[in-house]
């Protein structure tokens, strides 16, 4: 009998009724590991109805004391790091050390949020009219939902997750059925930091507990992170039920490469910033703009580095692990083999290697294109796994419209060591965050996270100052006391500051 991953429920693991279960893989093996619980629509209301109770508590106790819990979960973060990041391998299959990051970065917006007491501080004007005051103040939306994909287990929920319980509300999270345990060990370190029972819950499932959440009437908001078909429904869904909603969606990432770059710079970055997560990743690079006469030359430099990668079992000190489960591992190498059909070079054919594993694990090597063009599937969809493409262009020009052109805008990269070419582009670039000779920038967490056009909807990034202003609602107050030296007496004008 397999093992059953439960959800997490009022301060505790609770199997619930498990009327439907997922498998979940170790795809480092191909093999079950376990069942998640499916929350059916009643268990996602009674959970919210709870919660609901639960977050009105936690929005009334003092910001000293939400503070002392945000820095003692900070703490139980550090200290079972390396459990979080061994389950993260054993789910979703990245190599160790790259689950060990997304724990970091997770953790650095938990620090963020430590800072609630300056972050939550309101304004005050002093004497606006005769006698009159005015201040601001952000209160707590409530129960708010988040949904977090596959390829960040720990890291995805913990941009939204910290700021929202500083803030004041509880959060109902439904991360991703395909990886569901490191959302558990969250749980235990915001139960071991002293959070109160209900104000954090873990709920699994799928499309029927997402839609539970969109339409129940005491979900104020949702947090949405995954592909952009499914980013468009929860936004208009959500939205339509009277939610705030920020809703983060897929990606296809350009590094374009100016002519005066360091090519081996520029090769390493590639090769990192392509093949790491086994390309599993919104701010993976999926597309490098060489702009002539640089394409032949840097084709053969990053082909060379990717001949030294290692592709394995990821507790194995691998460079690359498998990807998440066979059916992605089959519909990636099936864009290879588009590619191939529509006259794309392929240079490194990832579907020929030789793992570091169990010959059942879910794999594709790091694979290598050039002379790809819009029109062909390899180029035009998002992929998600460890293809890289070369497009060439002609000039800086005809590289920037080709980023602007496309429908997502998550993420891009120039690398060029003209200081000129680089301020251009990130001020004509249509893209929500950009590196300059860097090839993930990821914004740190008191920056927020977010891309544009189809990569983002609803106007709101995630973590740092638009984090606070999402999981928050603003009030202004006007206060007159009366002066006892100085009665205003009836006035039936219109109210004006004199
Ligand atoms: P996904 O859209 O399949 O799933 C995301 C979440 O939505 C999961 O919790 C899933 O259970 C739920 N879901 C799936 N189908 C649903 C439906 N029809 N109705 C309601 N809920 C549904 O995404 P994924 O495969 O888990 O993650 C990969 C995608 O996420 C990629 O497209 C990637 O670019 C994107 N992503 C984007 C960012 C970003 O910041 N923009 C970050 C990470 C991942």
């Amino acid at each position: 009998m397999s093992t059953l991953i439960p959800h997490w429920r009022d301060g505790a693991r609770w199997p619930g009724a498990a009327s439907r279960t997922g498998d979940v893989h170790d795809p480092a093996t191909g093999r079950v590991a376990a069942q998640v619980s499916f929350a059916s629509a009643e268990e996602v209301d009674a959970v919210v109805r709870e919660a609901r109770v639960a977050g009105r508590a936690w929005a009334e106790a003092s910001l000293s004391r939400r503070t002392s819990v945000l820095f003692a979960f900070r703490e139980a973060l550090v200290r079972r790091r390396h459990d979080i990041a061994a389950a993260i391998t054993a789910e979703h299959g990245k190599v160790l050390d790259d689950a060990l990051g997304e724990v970091q970065r997770g953790l650095e917006v938990a620090e963020f949020a430590c800072g609630a007491p300056h972050l939550l501080k309101g304004s005050f004007s002093d004497g606006v009219s005769n006698g009159v005051d005015v201040h601001s103040l952000r209160q707590a939306l409530g129960v708010v939902a988040v949904v977090s994909p596959f390829n960040f287990p720990a890291m995805v929920p913990l941009w939204f997750v910290p700021v929202a319980i500083a803030c004041g509300n509880a959060v109902v999270l439904k991360p991703s059925e395909k990886d569901p345990s490191a959302s558990l060990l969250l749980a235990q370190c915001w139960a071991e930091a002293g959070l109160p029972a209900g104000v954090f819950t873990v709920l699994h499932g799928d499309k029927e507990a997402v839609d539970a959440l969109l339409e129940h009437p005491e979900v104020a908001s949702v947090s949405f992170v995954g592909s952009t078909p499914v980013a468009r429904y929860v936004y208009e869904t959500g939205t339509r039920h009277g939610k705030r909603v920020q809703a983060l969606g897929g990606a296809k990432n350009h590094m374009v490469v100016l002519p005066d770059a360091d090519l081996d710079e520029v090769a390493d970055a590639a090769v990192s910033a392509g093949f790491g997560s086994a390309g599993e990743r919104c701010m993976a690079i999926s597309v490098v703009v060489a702009v002539d006469p640089v394409g032949d030359e840097l084709v053969e430099r990053i082909a060379a580095r990717m001949a030294g990668l290692r592709t394995g079992d990821g507790r194995r000190g691998c460079d690359m692990g498998p990807l998440v489960t066979g059916a992605h591992r089959d519909k990636v190498a099936s864009y290879v083999a588009a590619g191939v059909e529509a006259g794309a070079s392929l240079v490194v054919d990832g579907r020929e290697v030789v793992p570091d594993g169990d010959e059942n694990g879910f794999w594709l090597g790091p694979t290598l294109f050039d002379h790809v063009a819009p029109g062909v599937p390899v180029y035009d969809e998002e992929i998600f796994g460890p293809v890289l493409s070369v497009v060439r262009a002609a000039s800086y020009d005809e590289a920037l419209a080709l980023v602007n052109a496309n429908p997502y805008g998550n993420g891009t990269a120039i690398f060029t060591g003209d200081g000129g070419a680089a301020r251009r582009f990130q001020r004509e670039v249509e893209v929500g965050m950009v590196g300059v000779n860097v090839p993930i920038p990821v914004p740190m967490a008191y920056y927020s996270f977010g891309g544009w056009k189809a990569s983002l909807f609803g106007d709101t990034h995630a973590h740092g100052m638009e984090g606070v202003h999402f999981f928050t609602r603003g009030k202004v107050v006007t206060t007159r006391w009366p002066d006892p030296a100085s009665r205003p007496g009836i006035d039936l004008g219109f109210p004006q500051h004199r």
